[in-house]
């Protein structure tokens, strides 16, 4: 799906696109956060978790007090290196933990465990393959792959002032961000980056993905430069983007604001920018002077990461089959549209149930037309997840088969379905307690037939006459005097065949 800018904004993008876009590149750089989905805390054992009462989920440790030891999560370390072998990353085999020191109330302990360094990221020199609008796929480099711990939340109190909540400090955090110079170059691939990456997060089950809930969260790098200049543009980075449409959005107005500014007489200047999302443009947050100096150095509370080869191994030998690749397989192999596809893969679990229906016998777009179709709509209608319906891959299988060998008619078929989606039971089962099967036995229909045709007389006149359109009606008693059941092609064959011989 793709979004273009809309309203009067897209009005003079899309101007300024057909003016002067060709002379300029806009670059991207991706930065990503994404709160680990741990059950405890990087560095104490406070629980993980979102909203709820603030400074609930707090103890010592996170909150920085003198004299506590922190002890680092081994699942969250795990969850990093499992993602930066997904991301094709070089592992650093010893990696330690840096103090990035700096002031302010969301930091309890005035200081942010982190990891700084080229080589010393858990993960580092990687790339993310994403589309690249022809159907084959574009290297997007990732730089590195660090673990570092979330900070408070600052709050406007409705009273006046401001309040901090600690209850996400502590939180494990990793941050992806990708290489210098930048690969993205248009508000389309950091907008498929982002979703690209979102998707491989939540298949490794090491993020939630929720944009929303800030546990997944975006700040690209906008700068752009004059076509053949080989210095890039001073960047600008844009806050607050918590969707896809927004960071699309987002990256295209920064690149017409710059060009614009540039395009004036102007000059871009290094700031850090927010995102509206109801005026669909960004505003000036701060304007960054210079760089930080964080006083980087080695947290002396924290021994050195050291991993054997054996365990990096078995980690990669445990990654699943990842999201593009999965999609290209079922294209490549399954022949599916890419439609099918991307509706197919769009989840773990609903991926997994397509291809357990598949490995029991299933013809691939049946499989898939039950599912994204009646299956969906049914999920849909009880607010369940896939896991949480009576519905299983044999289930859709044995329904398929029922339909392919002519037993049941597609209409049945969708009837069965409900049924079984109602009670568990396989549609086969279902339809045997019914006598419901379809009527697929030449001597059963005959007799139906001539049944019909002795009790219309005047309508078979009609059709000897030459008004051929009266079969429809007849088809329609047969149909109906056979409870629905009689197979339909067969049944006008057989009508066909005893109009002739009258
Ligand atoms: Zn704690």
């Amino acid at each position: 799906m793709k979004c273009a800018p809309s309203g009067a904004n897209g009005a003079v993008f899309g101007r300024l696109l057909t003016q002067r876009m060709a002379n300029y590149l806009p670059s991207v750089g991706m930065e990503v956060h994404a709160e680990l989905a741990t059950r405890s805390k990087m560095f104490c054992r406070c629980p993980v978790a979102f909203g709820g009462e603030p400074n609930t989920r707090v103890c010592p440790i996170c909150l920085g007090m003198p004299g506590t030891l922190p002890v680092p999560n081994k699942a969250a370390i795990e969850m990093v290196l499992k993602t930066a072998l997904a991301l094709n990353c070089k592992i650093a085999m010893t990696s330690i933990f840096h103090r990035k020191n700096y002031f302010y109330p969301d930091l309890p302990k005035g200081y942010q465990v982190s990891q700084y360094g080229d080589t010393n990221p858990l993960g580092y020199d990687g790339y993310l393959e994403i589309p690249n609008g022809s159907g084959g796929t574009k290297k997007v480099r990732i730089r590195r792959v660090h673990l570092e711990e979330d900070t408070g939340k600052l709050m406007h109190l409705p009273s006046g002032g401001s309040g901090v909540d600690y209850n996400r400090a502590g939180t494990p955090l990793m941050e992806i961000v990708t290489e210098f110079p930048p690969d993205i170059s248009n508000p389309t691939e950091a907008r498929d980056y982002l979703s690209q990456l979102r998707q491989i997060l939540i298949y490794l089950g090491v993020c939630d993905g929720k944009m929303e809930e800030g546990s997944l969260r975006c700040e690209p790098n906008i700068s752009v430069r004059v076509e053949g200049a080989e210095k890039y543009g001073t960047k600008t980075e844009l806050k607050n983007l918590n969707s896809f449409r927004s960071v699309q959005l987002g990256v295209a107005f920064e690149v017409r604001r710059q060009i614009a500014e540039l395009e004036n007489g102007g000059k871009v200047l290094q700031e850090t920018r927010g995102w509206n999302e109801q005026k669909e443009a960004s505003y000036i947050m701060r304007l960054k002077e210079e760089e930080n100096d964080y006083r980087y150095f080695p947290d002396p509370d924290l021994a050195p990461m050291v991993f054997e080869e054996s365990m990096i191994e078995a980690l990669r030998a445990g990654l699943p089959e990842l999201p593009m690749a999965k999609g290209l397989r079922y294209q490549s192999e399954l022949g599916l549209s890419e439609y099918d596809t991307g509706v197919l893969i769009a989840d773990r679990p609903w991926s997994e149930f397509f291809e357990q229906a598949v490995a029991l016998g299933g013809e691939p777009k049946t499989i898939c037309n039950w599912m994204t179709g009646d299956f969906a709509k049914l999920l849909n209608e009880k607010s369940l997840a896939p896991g949480e319906s009576k519905i299983t891959p044999q289930h859709i299988v044995d329904l398929t088969k029922l339909v392919e060998s002519g037993s049941v008619s597609g209409k049945m078929a969708k009837e069965l379905f409900a049924e079984s989606f109602q009670d568990g039971r396989l549609p086969s089962e279902i339809a045997k307690s019914k006598g419901a099967s379809q009527i697929s036995d030449v001597d059963e229909i005959l007799a139906v037939v001539k049944k019909v045709l002795a009790e219309n007389p005047e309508i078979v006149a009609k059709y000897k006459a030459g008004n051929t359109s009266v079969k429809g009606f007849l088809v329609g008693q047969i149909m109906k005097l056979s409870g629905g059941r009689a197979n339909p092609g067969l049944a006008q064959k057989i009508l066909g065949d005893e109009l002739e011989n009258m």
